[in-house]
């Protein structure tokens, strides 16, 4: 016999737990699917994501600075040593609160939760497979799949789960490698490449574009390269990796040169991290008639979240847009919210992204390269954290901000971050964004003295009227 539902949700990371409570919030009989083994919510941000790699890059940013920053604050420490037990422990204290914290959140809000594997029926309904091989049915007029998305492999370097591995493995690192050989110089490669750094390892990036962070502003993404490579970092960009064979404890890494030259690199790792795909296996899709872009592998839906087929929605990492945790979460929100008669609707332009290595990088809206291939005419104003009362009280001058503004309307058209804390300055941009704001609504809104923020006020200042104020 079935059981019966007003939603059904398959997948429980960041774009289906929220969906799940925000339409049991609304009064909906829901049910939430999740295959993990250890029967945790969180999907890959809370597990394997966006949770652990922060934590580490806290923890190591603290070792960092440690051991590199204090001195020049007039701190004094003995020796100093790492305890990468410990570190790990804490990061997985952190993933586990979390965890049980979306428990929680569904038995305060009445959220149903289903430990197995979720597969679509037609009808919609929803098969369910335990660990133990049982199965049963659940019937709902609204399914939603959620199941998010899994590390792409290149067919020459498949990983091994030791010596080539994927962010996951990259997560539990433990010894330190004594060389880390990251391919993809993104997100995923620079974040995790960060903390190795910073713990003692070698980390060699190896990027098959001619510039790291592809997706960033170029002004941007070439101050960070510097930045690295100022860290330690040793990057090749134009590089095309081709194969690597292991050894004992040694991956040596072929590549070829822009100029086609053969490169070889010998590490005791190498992370891969060239992206991330659309997870469907074993969902059913093609069974019901669930149309998939085939080139992706996303679901394809409408501006409603709907598929091809009726009752049938689709959200997250799934379906077309950055796969970000926030953006998952949003879709979320707003699936749920429509699903019960309400009008919310999201502003894709105004979903920042940010990389969390140190300076930190923060964006939203359009990069300069995407104005100009548009055809927008923008003003430009940038202001130095150097020239920051609060960063240089910080000792942490590296790095500027930019804000493009219509060159007509002054509107605020993207703002892009490097700098401490980037992550949080950010904020204030996406709701000048989100509010249609200009430049000079930047400027002229107070920002408290000395903080950080008040570069994005002078870096806006000089967009809007030409010049900033402290510079
Ligand atoms: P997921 O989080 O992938 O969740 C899908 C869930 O569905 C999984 O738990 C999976 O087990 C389950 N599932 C799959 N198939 C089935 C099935 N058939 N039945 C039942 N359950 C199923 N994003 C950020 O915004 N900020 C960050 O700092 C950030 N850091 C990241 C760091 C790393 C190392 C990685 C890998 C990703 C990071 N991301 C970050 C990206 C972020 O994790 C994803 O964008 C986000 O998790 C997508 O949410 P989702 O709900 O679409 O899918
Ligand atoms: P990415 O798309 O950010 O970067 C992949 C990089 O690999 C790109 O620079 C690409 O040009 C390069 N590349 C592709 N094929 C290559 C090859 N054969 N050889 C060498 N380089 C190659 O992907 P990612 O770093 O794997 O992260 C996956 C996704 O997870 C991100 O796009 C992002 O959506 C999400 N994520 C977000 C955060 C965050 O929000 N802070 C952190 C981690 C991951």
């Amino acid at each position: 016999m079935a059981e019966n539902y007003d939603l059904v949700v398959i997948g429980g990371g960041p774009g289906g737990y929220t969906a799940a409570i925000r339409a049991a919030q609304l009064k909906m009989k829901v049910a939430c699917v999740e295959k993990r083994a250890n029967k945790a919510f969180g999907g890959t941000c809370l597990n394997i994501g966006c949770i652990p790699s922060k934590a580490l890059l806290d923890s190591s940013e603290m070792y960092d600075a440690t051991l590199h920053k204090l001195a020049s604050h007039g701190i004094k420490v003995g020796s100093v040593a790492l305890d990468l037990s410990t570190m790990h422990q804490r990061k997985d204290r952190v993933v586990n609160e979390l965890t049980g914290g979306i428990s929680f959140l569904f038995k305060k809000y009445g959220v149903t939760p289903i430990y197995g594997t979720g597969r679509l029926l037609p009808g919609p309904q929803v098969e369910v497979t335990a660990a133990d091989g049982s199965t049963s049915i659940l019937q709902a007029p609204h399914v939603l799949l959620a199941t998010g998305s899994i590390s792409s492999e290149l067919p020459f370097l498949k990983f091994d789960g030791t010596h080539i591995v994927s962010s996951t493995e990259a997560l539990n690192f433990n010894p330190v490698p004594q060389h880390l050989i990251v391919v993809g110089g993104g997100y995923i490669g620079l974040e995790l490449g960060s903390v190795w750094k910073r713990l003692g390892a070698q980390v060699t990036v190896l990027e098959f574009l001619p510039r790291i962070l592809p997706a960033c502003d170029g002004e941007i993404a070439a101050e960070v390269h510097k930045l690295l490579i100022k860290q330690g970092f040793v990057i090749h960009t134009n590089t095309r990796v081709t194969g690597a064979t292991v050894r004992g404890n040694t991956v040596t890494v072929t590549a070829q040169a822009p100029d086609g030259q053969p490169l070889q690199f010998s590490g005791d790792r190498v992370l891969v991290a060239v992206g991330r795909r659309p997870y469907t296996a074993g969902l059913g899709l093609e069974e019901v008639g669930v149309k998939v872009d085939p080139q992706s592998g996303r679901v394809e839906v409408d501006d409603q979240f709907r598929t091809s087929v009726p009752g049938v929605y689709a959200i997250g990492d799934l379906i077309a847009g950055p796969m970000l945790a926030h953006k998952a979460s949003e879709e979320g929100a707003v699936l749920a919210e429509r699903l019960a008669g309400m009008k919310p609707h999201i502003n894709y332009n105004a979903i920042p992204s940010i990389i969390y290595i140190w300076p930190e990088v923060a964006a939203v809206g359009a990069t300069e390269e995407q104005l100009k291939e548009q055809g927008i005419a923008y003003r430009v104003g940038k202001f130095k954290f150097s020239a920051s009362g609060r960063a240089k009280a910080m000792d942490e001058t590296d790095g500027f901000v930019k804000v493009l503004a219509d060159a007509k309307t002054d509107r605020v058209l993207g703002v892009h971050i490097l700098g401490p804390r980037a992550s949080e300055l950010i904020a204030e941009c996406v709701t000048i964004m989100e509010f249609r704001g200009s430049a000079e609504d930047i400027a002229r809104c107070p920002h408290g003295h000395p903080t950080l923020s008040e570069a994005v006020a002078e870096a806006a200042r000089m967009a809007w009227s030409g010049q900033p104020l402290n510079s």
